[in-house]
């Protein structure tokens, strides 16, 4: 029998992607699943009803998930939402698991079958089901174009009847995927572009892209391509180095962050007080904290009426058309080689992907990292 897959509207405040897009909606018609929409729930992302051919549309959730086999979201499930979806049913959506333990242990109690994006693993096979990687591009797109627009001054050098401008000095802490997608995208609007990693890697990237390395003497890669926390004195030397370059710096795009852990502080409040007047720092990190101490994620100000310090939340979700197709192509990737010639769902959890991003299975958490999570729903 085909699996009845559902798109409910996005209920999280200021989310603006959805998990499908007309493209992938056809996709998926054609390989025989029956697709269902909540009424207008992609309007955000500016794609209507009628742009999705063969899906069905409907008004009332508990109608939508009274029968749906396969739920596609971008923000965890609520609690609401899950009460309302029938018992054996499966999720794929970002989940936040260390957040949202009521969520755990209703899933378990469901026996719903979870897939949380953000754990497919970083494996070759697995990129174009990587929704961490296709976000973060858009955040470090998003950031720089943010930093331009606090910023006080032209990014391109330019020669004008009023006299020469010289270029807009960028600095771009932490160069994983958006870093390096911010680093181009300065670079592209004329930039003169320095770029910090603690991974010795990313000297290279940043190198081929047309940036500067900076290079503190301090290597901390860690398991999986990540990053490690850095000792005490790593810290240290870390700082005197980067303080010069943050001093000089007309903008700042951070973007460090270590898997689990809060994003590390980086910019100090004494770097801030020596940053140019008219400086601006767009803190990409903001979700994990930020990278700056003075950062207030989610809000932006401007600190001693000097530097604007700007921590945006949900990046990805301000470009809502590129961010809801590159999303629903994520999801499509990592389910449609388990969907059967009749159009059924049947994962296969064996395959390393699917056994990667698996949560939760026959009421049970079943992946490794989040198997002590309190199942009571309480604070740990
Ligand atoms: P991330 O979002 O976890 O972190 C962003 C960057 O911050 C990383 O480059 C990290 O090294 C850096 N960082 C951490 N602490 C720092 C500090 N104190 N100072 C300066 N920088 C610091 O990273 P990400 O974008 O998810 O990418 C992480 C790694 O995964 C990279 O090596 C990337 O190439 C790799 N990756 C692999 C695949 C794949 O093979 N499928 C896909 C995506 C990413």
């Amino acid at each position: 029998m085909p699996t009845r897959l559902v798109i409910p509207n996005e209920t999280a405040p200021g989310e603006r992607r959805i998990a499908l897009d007309p493209g992938v909606a056809k996709k998926l018609n054609e390989s025989g699943v029956s697709i269902a929409m909540q009424e207008g729930a992609a309007l955000s992302s500016y794609f209507k009803d009628e742009d999705f051919s063969d899906v069905e549309t409907v008004a009332d959730t508990t109608v939508l998930y009274k029968d749906a086999d396969l739920i596609f979201k971008v923000q965890p499930p609520t609690v609401d939402e899950l009460n309302q979806m029938k018992d054996g049913c499966t999720v794929v959506s970002f989940m936040a698991p260390h957040k949202n333990k009521e969520m755990m242990k209703l899933m378990c109690d469901k026996k719903v079958t979870s897939l949380a994006m953000e754990l497919v693993p970083r494996i070759t096979r697995a990129q174009s089901m990587d929704a961490l990687s296709s976000q973060a591009s858009i955040a470090g797109y998003m950031g720089v174009l943010m930093g331009a627009q606090l910023a006080s001054v032209f990014f391109p050098m330019l020669t004008t009847a009023a006299g020469t401008i010289r270029p807009a000095k960028v600095l771009i802490i932490g160069v994983g995927v958006a870093g390096l997608q911010a680093i181009a995208t300065a670079k592209r609007l004329g930039a003169i572009v320095e770029a910090y990693d603690v991974r010795s890697a990313t000297r290279e990237q940043v190198e081929s892209l047309g940036g500067k390395f900076i290079d503190t003497g301090v290597s901390a890669e860690g398991e999986g391509g990540y990053a490690r926390e850095l000792t005490d004195e790593e810290k240290q030397q870390q700082q005197d180095v980067l303080a010069k370059h943050i001093s000089m710096a007309d903008v700042i795009i951070s973007t460090a962050a270590i898997p689990g852990r809060p994003s590390p502080k980086i910019i100090s409040v004494a770097m801030v007080d020596d940053m140019k007047t008219g400086a601006v720092i767009v803190d990409l990190a903001s979700e994990g904290g930020g990278n700056c101490e003075l950062t207030k994620p989610g809000e932006t100000f401007e600190y001693k009426e000097r530097v604007t310090i700007h921590g945006p939340l949900n990046v990805a979700g301000e470009l809502p058309i590129h961010a809801s197709e590159m999303y629903a192509k994520n999801l499509f990737n990592l389910v449609s080689p388990f969907i059967t010639e009749d159009g059924d769902l049947k994962l296969d959890f064996e395959d390393d992907v699917i056994s990667g991003c698996l949560l939760t299975l026959d009421g049970a958490i079943v992946h490794d990292q989040y198997k002590n999570l309190n199942k009571s729903g309480g604070a740990e």
